[in-house]
């Protein structure tokens, strides 16, 4: 939803400044269609419809998990497509898995978004859309339950589509129309420090993750290839003196790969890592290999690192039998 476009229409039809607020309240927060907005004339309900169509994305295929997670097929207005997933990791919580690229030149191994190479950046609209997209889908299947967080975890290097993001992020974070709090979205990367730096002042609050992987800068060159132009060392620099404001939480995810960086070295590695950091809202959150891993891989990991004395989760993969897990999306 272009909402300068929207606005363009509703000052040349003079329409007062509260209605417009309103109307903003209707179609980002309450997901409603402009058919619905009967406080406005309906030139103009029909002239938006023309000129700013709610969604810039469709649908072309849904996948739902027996874990309740709902992965979408999205094409985009040039043609290309994108998944995007909605996952509920509590009760009381919905959570938008957003991608930012069509595919990604980082080219981790076990990533099978790395596998496609690169893609174009989405932009600005086709990625807070994708957020717009899950809001109207709940109001539709779940009447009453809310979407409150949107982790940018989906296909792509979010640092490699800065505009796109960064636009994104303003439109989520405006309070006249999603009235996102930061703390309640999270960015992750593959360690793209300059962007890290930019972002860091750019956006106070909202949550960093950091694809890691591995504590070791030979091993962290193979499963993260962009370590070799921004390796451990510029990685810890940044988070140290960047992401040290209040109630911003830092996320390292490690996804467990057995026989490669689950060692008890690997362990000893790690906590030397995490201790050289010292961020005070700093968590570890351990992923299972998607697909063939499983949670006890994951939980022998954490116990070595227990021995260490570093505190860990594991984080559960939801989605897992649509495909819609960490590092399965691929637009298929
Ligand atoms: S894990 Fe992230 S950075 Fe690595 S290839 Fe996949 S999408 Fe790109």
């Amino acid at each position: 939803m272009d909402w300068e476009r929207a606005l363009r229409s509703q000052r040349a039809h003079k329409l007062e400044p509260r209605l417009g607020r309103r109307l903003a309240r209707l179609v980002f927060q309450q997901a409603g269609d402009y058919q619905e907005a009967d406080f406005i004339p309906k030139p103009l309900v029909h002239e938006l419809e023309r000129k700013a169509p709610i969604l810039s994305v469709a649908a072309v295929k849904t996948s739902r998990s027996k874990d309740k997670t709902v992965k979408v097929l999205l094409e985009l207005a040039d043609g290309a497509r994108v998944e995007s997933v909605l996952m509920r990791p509590s009760s009381r919580r919905w959570t938008a898995c957003v991608s930012t690229q069509t595919g990604c030149p980082v080219g981790c191994p076990f990533c099978a978004t790395g596998a496609l190479g690169s893609g174009r950046g989405l932009t600005s609209e086709e990625i807070s859309d994708q957020v717009l997209y899950w809001r109207r889908f709940l109001r539709r299947e779940a009447p009453g339950e809310h979407l409150s967080n949107a982790v940018f975890m989906g296909m792509g290097e979010p640092f490699l589509n800065y505009e796109g993001l960064s636009g994104g992020l303003r439109t989520l974070l405006d309070q006249r129309l999603f009235g996102m709090g930061p703390s309640k979205i999270s960015v992750s990367t593959a360690g793209l420090v300059p962007k890290m730096e930019r972002f860091a002042e750019e956006f106070p609050g909202v949550n960093l993750a950091v694809s890691l992987h591995a504590a070791d800068d030979a091993l962290r060159d193979r499963l993260v290839p962009l370590n070799r132009t921004y390796p451990l060392s510029a990685l810890a620099q940044v988070i140290k003196d960047f992401y040290t404001d209040e109630g911003r939480k830092v996320f390292l995810e490690y996804v467990v790969l057995p026989g490669v960086n689950d060692s008890e070295k690997d362990a000893r590695e790690l906590a030397a890592f995490v201790k050289s950091i010292s961020v005070k809202l700093l968590q570890v959150n351990l992923l299972r290999r998607n697909p063939g891993g499983d949670a006890e891989e994951a939980r022998r990991f954490q116990r070595r690192l227990k021995a260490e004395k570093l505190i860990c989760t594991v984080r559960e993969s939801l989605g897992l039998d649509i495909e819609a897990a960490c590092g399965q999306l691929a637009a298929s």
